[in-house]
Formats: structure tokens, sequence, C-alpha cells
């Protein structure tokens, strides 16, 4: 499929008056219009909610935009509950899943009412330990090991994952919980990421509906909810077929019928907890061509680094490119699209076959809206660079506003040589 981006040339050029490049920009129609799709997909299911995972996009305008649509947040550290909280997600609106968790956010979770999800056997003593008591409402990750089979090359071996807990011990860990106090449990897992097949959903929630019956059978246990958690992906190439977000509550469906219904354990609430597949397609990073270097290979310099964007370098992970304005001309040259970094992995692209591109063109990075900006970090001294909402009429709005040096020498404020930096 072709890839176009949600943002005309003449609108950038119009941004650019007021914003400097780099800059992530978010599609606020497109995340509306795909949110309501996925809670259509998901309405059979009447407790159904989606907790998005704010690692994806840590931004208190996007998250907001989603709480309009009922969703919760999934946190996995202490700021990432804070951020919750300040935006008004109380209580059970906020997952908490974490692992290696250190004892004080298990603290700062329960003094909001956030649902625990323990990912460890060892961590229901941490919490008591460090809260006083078990919570009535609490949830377990499970880790079934082995492989799953239909899952990309970001995490496709859940026996080598560090996540969640055995068979064995997720069934001892709710007798004890359950020995505890707690009441209301719930099951999370995710076992694959980003994988941009109907099929995974269904798979995975057929493994945690059955184990789901089980615990239910042999421990006793309420469980109130199953949380399928994230791994829905994105075509970020254009070869790629784009996830159908109905058939794959349909699949699930599907599955609910055969084994929770028949079980008696049709009042089970689905919950999801996805991130890229809530924002991923739903924001962009625009770059402008600041430099052309000819030696071994063609380069084109840009003024966006992988401190922007740091998943081509990290993974080798392909994002798509536009030049801006030049989507109708041949791609007849083979580029490695580069950033400044001292790192030969600073690389968008290599060996792209793009248009020509001249320095001063306006370069679109698709699919940067999850685990984009949020992944920054500051090497070589790089500042991350702003983020702008394209609302629904038209106009943009600063969401965030870009580093500064100041930012950068924020904790060494006890120390009055950095004064004169602004
Ligand atoms: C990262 C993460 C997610 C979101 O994953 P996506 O691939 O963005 O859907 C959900 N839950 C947990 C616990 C995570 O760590």
């Amino acid at each position: 499929m072709e890839k176009k981006p949600f943002v005309t040339l003449e609108t950038l050029q119009e941004m650019l008056k007021t914003y400097s490049t780099p800059f992530h920009l978010y599609d606020e129609r497109g995340i509306r219009e795909n949110v309501k799709r996925l809670k259509a997909a998901f309405s059979w299911n009447p407790g159904f909610k989606e907790y998005f995972a704010v690692k994806a996009t840590p931004n208190p305008f996007i998250l907001k935009i989603l709480q309009e649509f009922g969703c919760g947040t999934d946190c996995s550290s202490l700021t990432e509950l804070m951020m919750s909280d300040a935006c008004g997600f109380h209580g059970k609106e906020i997952m908490f899943s974490s692992n290696d968790t250190p004892p004080e956010e298990f603290q700062m979770a329960s003094s909001l009412g956030a649902i625990i999800n323990l990912d460890d056997i060892t961590h229901i003593q941490c919490l008591e330990d460090t809260i006083g008591y078990i919570p009535e409402t609490i949830s377990c990750r499970y880790n079934p090991g082995g492989l799953f089979q239909i899952s990309n090359d970001i995490m496709d071996n859940p026996g080598d994952a560090k996540y969640g807990m055995t068979t064995e011990q997720i069934f001892e860990a709710f007798k004890i919980l359950k020995a505890k106090g707690a009441k209301h449990f719930g099951i999370h897992a995710f076992l694959a990421s980003n994988t941009v097949t109907n099929e995974y959903y269904p798979m995975l929630a057929k493994v945690l509906f059955e184990v789901a019956v089980r615990l239910h059978e042999e421990t006793g246990a309420e469980i109130d909810f199953i949380n399928l958690s994230g791994g829905i992906g994105i075509p970020y190439r254009p070869d790629q077929e784009p996830n159908d977000i109905m058939a794959i509550g349909e699949g699930v469906r599907k599955v609910y019928e055969e084994v929770l219904i028949p079980a008696g354990m049709g009042k089970v609430a689905l919950y999801t907890e996805l991130g890229r597949f809530m924002l991923g397609p739903y924001g962009c990073l625009v770059t402008k061509a600041i430099h052309e270097k000819h030696t071994h290979k063609e380069y084109i310099g840009v003024d966006a680094c992988a401190v922007n964007l740091m998943r081509p370098a990290m993974y080798g992970a392909y994002h798509h490119i536009t030049v801006m304005g030049k989507e109708n001309e041949p791609c007849d040259h083979r580029y490695d699209v580069v950033g400044s970094l001292c790192e030969n992995n600073d690389k968008f692209a290599i060996d792209r076959m793009l248009p020509e591109i001249e320095k001063g063109d306006i370069l679109v990075i698709h699919d940067t809206g999850a685990h984009g900006f949020a992944m920054g970090y500051n090497y070589n001294g790089k500042l991350k660079s702003s983020e702008l909402l394209l609302k629904e009429d038209g106009s943009v709005q600063l969401i965030r506003r870009q580093e500064m040096p100041k930012d950068y020498f924020a904790t060494f404020d006890f120390c009055s040589i950095f004064e004169n930096y602004q």
C-alpha cells in the first residue's frame, strides 16, 4: 500500500514559519478515528477497556484525547504514574504493568488505587512488605515459555523474555494471593511485539483464556479481567498489509465464545494495553535536509538524528520516508539518510531509493507516533525536539516545547557555571 503523509507540504510550510525542524507531529483526526475503530471492534465485550501504554507517547495532550474515549493508562514507572495522575486518570483507570519493580513504585501505584499487575511470584511478598497488604484487585503476568510462532524479530521468543511467571508459578501465585485476601483477579501476557497479522490477538487470547479457565477451576479465583496487553503492530513498510482491527476483535470473540462462555466465564472483561497501534501511524518526524555528501556512498544529512528517533539505530527498523513535494518524482537515487551523531548507526535509512534530494527539502519520516520521541535520549548533548499536534480543524498546537540547553544542564543546578546557558 502506498504510504502517504497525513500532512501536506503547504501545511508544513505554514508551520515552518513558527516552528523549526526537527519536530514530531501528531494527527488528532487519525488518533480519534482509530480509537473509535478499536472500541467498535471490542464493543461485544461489555467490560472492554484500552489502557494506553504511556511509554509509547508520554504526552498529556495525547493522553487527554484518549481519555475522552474512556481509555485508561498503562504505566510502568513512577513518572508515568505521575503523568496519569496529573491528567486525571483515577484508581482502576490506571494499570501498573511493571517489571523489576522498585518498591517505591508499588507504593505510588497503590496510593493512586491503580490495578497492580505482578510480573513475578516474588513480587507478592515485595508488594505486601511495601504497602502492608494485598489489594483486593490484583493481576499476574503470564509467560508460557517456548516460542510464539507468528511473531516478528523484536520479541518472538517468550522463553527468552524476562517478563511474567511460568505456568506453575501463576497457579501458585493465585493461591497465595487468594489466601492473602485478593478477591478480583486478572491475567496479563505480552508474547509478541509489533505483529502485523490478524492472528496474534486471537492466538494469545486462546492461551490466556485456557489458562484462565484452569486457574478458576483449580484455585477458585474469580477472574474479572484478561489483559491482552500490547503487540498489535502497524505496517511500517509499504508492502505490509495493515491489521484489520474488526477482524481481530471478531477473532477474539470467537475464542471467547469457544473457551470462556462454556466455562461459565462469560462476564470476563477484556483489556488491552496498546501503544503502537494507537499512535504509531498518527505521528511523523519532520526534518530538513541540511547537507549532501558524496564519498564512498551518497549521503543526505538531515537536522534530526537518532536522539529524535532511535528505532532505526536500535533495531534496524524501517521507517518510510517521503520527500515532500517530490512524491511523483522517480525514486532513482540511492541514499543513506543520516543524522549528526558521532555514531555510524545514526541512519534513518540505508541504501534507500528516493527522489533526488536537495538541501532545504522537507522529509517526513513516517510512523513515529509511538516509541518515537519517547525513546529519545541526549547522546552527544543533543536536545530533544518539540511535539506538535495537527488538530482536527487544521490548526497546530505546540504540545511539548523543544528542549533547551538550560534543560540539558538542569541537573547541574547546584553548580553556577551553567547559569549563562538558557
Ligand atoms: C510496551 C508495552 C505495551 C505496548 O506495546 P505496543 O507494542 O506499543 O502495543 C503494553 N504493555 C506493556 C506491559 C508494555 O511493556
